[in-house]
């Protein structure tokens, strides 16, 4: 059996299955799940306990993780979401194999097993309005009133139950409740529902149900028909284990899992409750569930966010029993450095300038070789066409500019990266007084970058050639709420107000250089100086790929948090 000594990695739930293992529990088996309800689309949030569940069946010989759809709500779910978290959980890199279950194909059992609890006088029909439930419950301080009906036979609790599934009542007629303690300090023990009634189809049974079981029965038992031997899930249920053991215990079941619970992920500046995110896409706040600024498995790879970036993320937050938040920024930086590695170097001029090179002949094209990656000779090189009329960024020049600019002003010199030194003579406006043209002479001396008479320059800026530029549209996107926590239920303020009203920035026409014509979706690059970029899959067609920015160079907002 594995040690797991790799301090990376270990955390206090590995360190439980060590010693599990150690006592050769559940016959040295690790089994975990992972255990979404097919209502909405995975987030970041999720990557964390698929990151863990997976993380943890790989870590550990013959360990195993399931993939099981939690389907027993049957109004708010959907194969749409069904297809998109199979699709979602595969990108991240992770493989259930065979074993991909729904709860709703144990319904049968389950309600089998309901039926044991009744036989078993742990179990009953209740016929107390929702109002008189809630009534009857008590409070944190109070204890309940057992419901009237708690007392009957189990001969006519089973033929109540029969005729709940048999449809004979109406919604809201009854429940069948479990019967526990109504004087429980702990509120979920208070006879708690396990079968509602809901006149409903249900996305994969159709219409063979009218009771759908609830949640907290349903989850225990699946773990154990699917032998879970360590059942991970947030701290919201810790409340909830009483009870996910107490069903358990009554039950012929063929094991019984271990919960347990570690803390959610919160990331500042953005919302993983799949309520709001539903309401942002249902709305239209944003374009769907794949809007690049949305925090969804779909959206992050949208954007251009990797899966070894999004599971390094999860590597790195580690994993604790209490709830803190992370600052998006770590994320962030997961991204830069993965695409760091892997990303061609690539100039494109999203603020075009146009710069005529007055001394360099009309007509004439020349190819500069330029490595895609300046110290990785790995990742090739191309040819960048040069010509008389290039573009460069609006913000590498300045009429007057301060001592510390070391681009390019009337009269100084830069270097255009892999091309020449080149010197501004003049300024051309338009009658408003904007600058519309820079005239520039060239050193043909410079080629490759360097003076042979070793005059340096402080500035490097990067430019198109125009004739050859691929014009086309890139989206720089930022993030979704200017405020770090947007959903901290604040006083007369809505989350939604917190909306960044500059998330996204369209360019219609950028320059880049021409190699980028041939980019195919998903593909991501560096644009220098600039950030890092990928190719829309949705909005690009053939010759005309669109740009999504993933992120920036640097944290610019540090740098504004700093200032
Ligand atoms: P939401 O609150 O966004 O609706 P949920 O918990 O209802 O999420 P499920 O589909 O039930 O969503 O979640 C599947 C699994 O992912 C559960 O085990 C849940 O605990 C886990 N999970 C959900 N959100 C987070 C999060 N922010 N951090 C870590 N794990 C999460
Ligand atoms: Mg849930």
């Amino acid at each position: 059996m594995s040690e797991n000594a790799n301090p990376a990695t270990s955390n206090f739930i590995r360190n439980i299955i060590d010693a599990d293992l150690k006592q050769n529990k559940n016959d040295g088996r690790v089994h975990t799940r992972f255990p979404p309800e097919p209502n909405g689309y995975l987030h970041i949030g999720h990557a964390k306990s698929i990151c863990l569940n997976f993380g943890i069946a790989e870590a550990y010989p013959g360990g195993l993780c399931n993939l099981r759809f939690d389907d027993t709500n049957p109004e708010k779910e959907d194969v749409e979401y069904t297809d998109s978290i199979q699709n979602d959980v595969k990108w991240l890199g992770f493989d259930w194999g065979d074993r991909l279950f729904y709860a709703s194909d144990y319904y049968e059992q389950l309600f089998d097993y309901a039926k044991n609890l009744i036989r078993d006088g742990k179990a009953y029909v209740c016929h107390l309005s929702a109002d008189e439930t809630r009534e009857y419950r008590g409070t944190l301080t109070e204890p309940g009133k057992p419901s009237p009906y708690r007392d009957r036979s189990a001969a006519e609790n089973l033929d109540l139950f029969d005729r709940m599934r048999a449809g004979e009542f109406e919604e809201g007629e009854c429940l069948l409740r479990a019967k526990i303690d109504m004087a429980a300090p702990n509120m979920n023990m208070r006879d708690p529902a396990i079968y509602r009634i809901r006149k409903v189809a249900h996305h994969r049974t159709g219409n063979d149900w009218c009771i759908y079981p609830m949640y907290d029965y349903t989850h225990c038992v699946s773990d154990a028909l699917e032998g879970i031997t360590h059942s991970l899930c947030t701290l919201e249920f810790e409340d909830h284990r009483p009870l996910y053991d107490w069903f358990l215990d009554q039950l012929p079941v063929p094991c019984h899992p271990q919960q347990i619970e570690f803390a959610r992920l919160n990331l500042n500046y953005t919302v993983t409750s799949k309520r709001k995110l539903n309401e942002l896409v249902t709305h239209k706040y944003v374009s769907g569930w794949d809007d690049p600024r949305m925090p969804t498995i779909v959206g992050m790879r949208r954007r251009g966010y990797t899966p070894e970036a999004i599971r390094d993320f999860c590597d790195r937050i580690g994993l604790t029993k209490n709830d803190t938040v992370i600052d998006v920024g770590v994320l962030e930086n997961c991204v830069r450095e993965d695409l760091d590695r892997r990303t061609r170097r690539v100039l494109a001029v999203l603020d075009p300038l146009k710069v005529v090179i007055e001394n360099y002949p009309e007509g004439d094209t020349e190819y500069l070789d330029a490595p895609y990656h300046p110290n990785n000779p790995d990742m090739g090189q191309r040819q960048l066409p040069f010509s008389k009329e290039i573009y460069i960024e609006q913000s590498d020049f300045m009429e007057d500019p301060p001592k510390k600019f070391f681009r390019l002003g009337p009269g100084r010199e830069v270097r255009l990266r892999y091309a020449y030194f080149i010197t501004c003579n003049e300024v051309i406006k338009d009658n408003a007084g904007n600058i519309i043209e820079l005239r520039c002479t060239y050193d043909p001396e410079t080629k490759g970058g360097n003076a042979p008479d070793g005059r340096k320059v402080k500035g490097t800026i990067h430019w198109v050639s125009a004739e050859h530029a691929l014009k086309t549209e890139v989206r720089l996107y930022d993030r979704l709420f200017n405020d770090p926590k947007p959903d901290s239920n604040r006083h007369e303020q809505d989350w939604k107000d917190f909306l960044n009203t500059e998330s996204i920035q369209l360019i219609k026409e950028a320059c880049l250089e021409p190699s980028l014509l041939h980019a195919k979706q998903e593909d991501s690059f560096q644009f220098e100086r600039t950030g890092y970029f990928c190719v829309d899959k949705k909005d690009s067609v053939n010759g005309k790929p669109v740009f999504n920015r993933t992120v920036t160079l640097r944290d610019s907002w540090a740098k504004e948090k700093n200032k």
